[in-house]
């Protein structure tokens, strides 16, 4: 073991925090967290976001060196918006089972059955696969920018939750889906839930999307972590069934403090996002690695479908 790392090896929390606030100043860093990472990585970053959010403030932060504490795909799109800049990970290997669960092969073989088709992935897919995608989505834009696209045929990837979502509020489009799933909420099962909301008649359902259909339809609030975290913001329930990852709760209970937070299934924790730890933040700081690297083609074909969310969600604000 070298010096620094047995020295770091002894560090306490405070000590830890401590120096990641001193790196953020003498190395120009800006860390940056999803609402899924661990409480106390929450408390020392400079924004706290969704990946979507995360990876548009990591173009506009002026800071030239962009410590993402996530899942592997979130530095990639934080790389990809933001090519100048360093990106690091606390732990680069920390990559997300569902972007994992989809292949070029497939996406090209769908492409070939279709003239009128676009291919919509979901932000949480990796380079490669946005590279072979017409537009990127998240859980908050993709009903409105899927309506928008002028094909008929939508192929949605990967996550067949979401994607059912879409399906079923989107009637006049084709929508094809893939099988993909998000382990943490596709867990989340319908029993759990309902005795809940038998239970606890006033309290207020909010559910993420990649839950199964019969969770979502459970839901008095669907949408994507930020629209769930805005609808606690406005305190009128006494309290809430969360149906999404665990993560969240540290600032929902931050913003509604002296409110219930419940929580139906025992699973509902990511463990990849949980690979992110204090130490591993702060061993990334002072020593500037691992970083994102990527082939530069590669950022190039993945930006296009970035780009082309954003300009059609600005077009829907106007
Ligand atoms: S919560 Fe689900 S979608 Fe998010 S990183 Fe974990 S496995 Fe992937």
């Amino acid at each position: 073991m070298v010096l620094r790392e047995k020295m770091n090896a002894k560090m306490g929390d405070a000590e830890l925090v401590a120096g990641i606030q001193r790196l953020k100043q003498e190395k120009d860093i800006v860390v940056l967290a999803h609402f899924y990472v661990q409480d106390e990585i929450q408390d020392v970053a400079d924004y706290i976001g969704d990946s979507y959010q995360l990876a548009k403030l990591a173009k506009t932060t002026p800071q030239q060196t962009i410590c993402f504490c996530g899942v592997n795909f979130m530095g990639e799109s934080a790389k990809i918006l933001s090519p100048g800049k360093r990106v690091i990970m606390p732990d680069i290997k920390a990559g997300c089972p569902m972007a994992d669960m989809i292949t070029t092969d497939e996406i090209e073989r769908v492409k070939a059955q279709y003239d009128d088709l676009a291919v919509v992935a979901y932000v949480n897919t990796t380079a490669e696969t946005k590279a072979h995608s017409d537009v990127c989505v998240t859980s908050s834009n993709c009903l409105e920018i899927v309506r928008s696209l002028p094909q008929k045929n939508i192929y949605f990837i990967p996550d067949i939750n979401l994607g059912s979502y879409i399906k079923s509020q989107v009637p006049e489009k084709n929508v094809i889906l893939h099988d993909g799933f998000c382990c943490v909420h596709h867990k989340i099962r319908v029993p759990a839930v309902q005795e809940m909301i038998e239970a606890n008649p006033d309290y207020k359902v909010l559910v993420h999307p990649e839950a199964q259909a019969e969770v979502v339809a459970l839901g008095d609030v669907v949408g994507s972590t930020k629209v769930l975290l805005d609808e606690v913001k406005k305190n009128d329930a006494p309290g809430y069934i969360v149906c999404t990852e665990v993560g969240i709760l540290h600032q929902m209970q931050k913003a509604a403090p002296g409110k219930e937070f419940l929580v139906p299934t025992r699973t509902q924790t990511c463990r990849s996002m949980k690979r992110n730890t204090l130490q591993k933040l702060y061993d990334a700081m002072d020593t500037m690695t691992p970083e994102v690297k990527m082939d530069e083609e590669l950022m190039q074909q993945a930006l296009r479908p970035l780009e082309k969310m954003m300009e059609l969600s600005l077009n829907l604000v106007r």
